[in-house]
């Protein structure tokens, strides 16, 4: 990305393995409330007007969802917040060693099960 008086150059971290946010340049309208709104300022600019911000520091992102929150048009998918896949929720029945996550077609019930000893902590 060249900045203003095109002397300045600023790249993200290619060596990052993390996309924290993904933008839909269809419809984002580059208002910029993410980037104002972001605690780590993860987020910059983009020097074209109308365009979706660069997201420079992706392995600073704190996954806090303030962005995504904050976008008027995230309802129609401007803005996605993309946890990694060690975050997201999922189980694992062990009878057959199936792992389930939340979003999948058909997952089974969760396990209401009370733990060993009831739901009551000890005295
Ligand atoms: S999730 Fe939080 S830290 Fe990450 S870019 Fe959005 S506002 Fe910034
Ligand atoms: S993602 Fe949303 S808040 Fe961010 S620039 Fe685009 S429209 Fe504005």
């Amino acid at each position: 990305m060249v900045t203003g008086n095109n002397k300045t150059r600023m790249v993200t971290n290619l060596v990052t393995p993390n996309k924290p946010l993904v933008f839909d340049e269809a419809v984002c309208n580059g208002c910029n409330r993410c980037v104002n709104i972001c605690v780590m300022d993860v987020l910059y600019p983009n020097p074209e007007k109308g365009k979706p911000p660069f997201v420079l520091y992706p392995d600073e992102c704190w996954y806090c969802g303030c962005c995504s929150m904050e976008c008027p048009l995230w309802e129609k998918g401007a803005i996605k917040l993309k946890h990694p896949m060690v975050q997201r929720v999922r189980w694992k029945r062990k009878a057959t060693g199936e792992h389930f996550r939340v979003g999948m077609k058909n997952p089974p019930p969760p396990n209401n099960r009370p733990p060993v000893g009831g739901w009551k902590p000890k005295a």
